[in-house]
């Protein structure tokens, strides 16, 4: 992959924690406007990666380039700033919010970060054009993934699927150039699912980049481009799904579980 088609580039990435290496010399690429899964046994490091390339986690070695600039051990809030975003489980405080004012607030504080700040005077002290502009906004994202008619319900009353929605569209509220996502389908019923990757590929034709970790081989096989697989903390294989599945390596780890 010529460096210049990259979005995010991940190289000898490493995290130990106690005694065990989580990220063990991690690197991969990922392609500008694809749709790329990150697979793998339980334990194998992924959620780890993901938090080392958001600043949730600082690495004990390696670099993260973003976009062409490196943001290694940046903050969460500064990597958002620069269009690389991932999903957030909705925070206590942000269920006894209704889903129209998660959107509001996520471009303030998409972590549940800041929030306070987000909250008091500010939110209301906005200069009105901005605030209705960023309403065009929320309303155009609600219908997007069809939660509209959920704008005035509690996010801490939505099921485990329409949270995952929520979740989405909070993220995309930071009008991010490239998500990752951590199991967004986990727990999500056959149907939103479907209407979850719609709106998944939707966004990426739209031009968006996708780093996607799911458990589930065969929707990883049938809607990514392309696979990285890890185990224990290292990366077993990059490919397109053709060539993943049928690599030895892969299909050992998987049964060895
Ligand atoms: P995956 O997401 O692929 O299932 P994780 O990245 O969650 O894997 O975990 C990788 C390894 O690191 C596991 O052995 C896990 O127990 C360990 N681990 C992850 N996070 C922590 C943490 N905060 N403290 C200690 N060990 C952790
Ligand atoms: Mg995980």
């Amino acid at each position: 992959l010529d460096p210049a088609d990259a979005s995010l580039v991940v190289d000898g990435l490493a995290k130990r924690f106690g005694g065990i290496d989580a990220v063990d010399g991690v690197s991969f690429a990922v392609e500008r406007g694809t749709l790329t899964g990150l697979i793998g046994p339980n334990g194998a490091g992924k959620s780890t990666t993901f938090d080392l390339i958001t600043g949730v986690h600082d690495p004990d070695g390696g670099r993260v380039t973003f976009e062409g600039r490196e943001i290694t051990g940046a903050r969460t809030a500064a990597i958002a700033d620069e269009g690389l975003v991932r999903t957030f489980q909705i925070a206590r405080e942000l269920e006894e919010m209704t889903v129209l004012e998660n959107l509001m607030l996520a471009p303030r504080g998409q972590s549940g970060e800041n929030l306070v700040d987000a909250v008091t005077p500010g939110l209301r002290g906005r200069v009105r054009e901005e605030e209705r502009e960023l309403r065009e906004r929320v309303w155009d994202t609600l219908e997007l993934f069809e939660i509209d008619h959920l704008a005035e319900e509690y996010a801490g009353n939505l099921s485990g699927g329409q949270r995952k929605l929520l979740e989405l569209a909070r993220a995309l509220m930071v009008d991010p150039s490239m998500m990752l996502l951590d199991e967004p389908f986990a727990g999500v019923n056959p149907t939103l699912e479907e209407k979850l990757l719609d709106r998944v590929h939707q966004l990426r034709e739209e031009g968006l980049t996708f780093l996607l970790v799911e458990h589930d081989m065969d929707l990883i096989m049938e809607h990514c481009e392309r696979v990285v697989v890890m185990h224990q903390g290292q990366v077993l294989a990059e490919g397109p799904p053709a060539e993943i599945r049928s690599n030895e390596r892969v299909i050992d780890a998987y049964l060895g579980e």
